[in-house]
């Protein structure tokens, strides 16, 4: 069956028509994607007429010609079904290539995300399933239902490049085991909680106390041990020493240990759990209060590595404030410094990537980590996809970004709590003052996109009096009924993240 047939197998169906990037020839079978009038999507499977109807699909078969077409809902079966048939639907690991990832609250920014990743060119690989076990309770989603998302976007695109699936942000065994059963590829632990960030400020003799409490059998390590380690010869990472005294070791292990150890219990329980599959972790201490300085980087890799952990991706806590949706606020130039000596350390203890988390609208800092790492970096987007979201709904249903505005603003003190971020309501300009043209404007007033940012899980999970949603459905019906609508404005906010890293994604 050729393009034409597809055709004819449409002029059948009144109504439906066919997204044409998605039309897929293998082994006999045609598989694409048909779209109702009102944005609603089926997978369209057909056979020649004789063979057993693909017996893994669930669907409405109908005959004709000499063909049989099933048309089949974009269900977890019908994903599953497709994965089994196009081995490029499946995530892989990425190893150390530059890779960007690619978070989708809402499970529709898969395609913008791949065209803008595509016209950037280069060799940039893209992870779009990536969240985070907290935004998915916020937003009500399973980790199955992310990753079937992001491959439906695959799918719908033809993208045969290659993609990573990130389980984001894991914090325990449990978290691991719902990611595995769904063939995530990439792991990303964050042992946050037992960053002891107080260290920084710990005096020697507070140090002293927490050092003798470090649980040292998991550690599998002694007090001598460790200082023997470190205090005899500096180490060094190209044309950087480091080097240890006792307080600064002290501080690092403080600072470190306890997560050192915990991210030893979670690699190993993903190592059993994961047995017999492809797998990658990165280590995240990025959602701390104080900066990784180089010697406590260098404590980290070192100690990990002993304990048999091996990751492709870091993201150390850097200087400066990544705060949600904005760009990075502090001195780029020390940032920059900064940066230099930690894509030395990862270059010289790993090699592994550096990771930049918040890393959407940091665009100050694009070309100075590309340049540094030297393309050994790994970009970790999210929340800026749902800002994208509501530009699009700015332009094409003011009345509801008006009323999610209002919302957002009276949400925003108790949601900001678990987030970094400063926006101050009384800056963020009132609603009554903004006519339909100023919407736009809102995902440009540093107040406003932060308020927006960080209420995405409430304005998405509120119910309205009737029992209904307040937003969620409405919201997902503007986008579904204009998906070009909604990847454009993708695709132009996203060349900008992209644009500084191709260079290094090449070759
Ligand atoms: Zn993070």
């Amino acid at each position: 069956m050729d393009d034409y047939s597809v055709d004819l197998v449409v002029m059948r169906l009144p109504g439906l028509h066919v997204h044409a990037s998605s039309v897929t020839r293998h082994e006999g079978v045609l598989y694409f994607l048909v779209d109702a009038d009102d944005g609603q999507r089926q997978l369209a499977v057909t056979t020649p007429a004789g063979t057993p109807v693909l017996a893994d699909f669930e669907g409405v078969p109908s005959a004709f010609d000499e063909q049989t077409l099933l048309l089949c809902p974009l269900s977890a079966e019908n994903a599953a079904a497709l994965r089994k048939r196009l081995a490029w639907l499946l995530p892989a690991v990425q190893g150390l290539r530059t890779t960007v990832g690619l978070g989708d609250r809402l499970g529709l920014a898969t395609p913008g995300h791949l065209r803008a990743v595509r016209e950037a060119g280069g060799h940039l690989v893209p992870l779009p399933a990536q969240q985070s076990i907290r935004e998915m309770s916020r937003t009500g989603r399973t980790p199955q239902q992310v990753m079937d998302d992001a491959m439906w976007g695959v799918f719908a695109e033809g993208w045969r490049s290659g993609f990573g699936a990130d389980a984001d942000h894991l914090k325990t065994p449990q978290d691991i085991d719902r990611c595995v059963a769904t063939g995530y590829t990439f792991y990303t632990f964050d042992p946050g909680e037992y960053v002891e960030s107080g260290a920084d400020n710990a005096s020697p003799q507070a140090l002293r106390t927490r050092w003798d409490e470090l649980p040292w059998e998991q550690l599998e390590d002694s007090p001598a041990a460790l200082a023997a380690r470190y205090l005899s010869t500096p180490v060094r990472c190209e044309e950087h020493i480091i080097r240890f005294d006792e307080l600064t070791l002290m501080r690092a292990a403080v600072k470190y240990g306890r997560a050192i150890a915990y991210v030893a219990l979670l690699y190993r329980h993903l190592a059993q759990a994961a047995a017999g599959r492809e797998w990658e972790v990165e280590i995240s201490v990025d959602e701390t209060e104080t900066p990784t300085t180089s010697a406590e980087h260098v404590y980290i890799a070192t100690e990990l590595r002993r304990l048999g952990v091996r990751w492709v991706s870091l993201a150390p806590r850097y200087i400066g404030r990544f705060e949600k949706g904005v760009d990075y606020i502090g001195d780029v130039n020390a940032f920059e410094a900064e940066m230099g000596v930690h894509a030395a350390i990862a270059r010289t203890l790993g090699p592994y990537k550096l990771s930049l988390h918040s890393g959407s609208d940091k665009f100050s800092v694009y070309e100075p980590t590309a340049r540094q790492t030297r393309g050994l970096v790994h970009l970790k987007t999210a929340g800026t996809s749902y800002l994208e979201a509501l530009r699009t709904i700015a332009v094409l249903e003011p009345d509801l970004l008006r009323s999610i505005y209002v919302f957002a603003r009276e949400h925003y003190e108790v949601d900001r709590a678990s987030y970094h971020v400063s926006a101050l309501w009384e800056r963020a300009p009132a609603p009554n003052a903004l006519t339909d043209a100023d919407l736009p404007g809102l995902l440009e007033q540093f107040d406003a996109r932060e308020i927006l940012h960080v209420t995405f899980g409430s304005v998405l999970t509120a119910p309205s009096a009737d029992g209904q949603t307040l937003f969620y459905d409405r919201f997902m019906e503007v986008l579904r009924t204009h998906p070009e609508a909604y990847a454009a404005d993708l695709v132009v906010h996203f060349l900008r993240h992209l644009r500084p890293f191709v260079i290094w994604g090449d070759g």
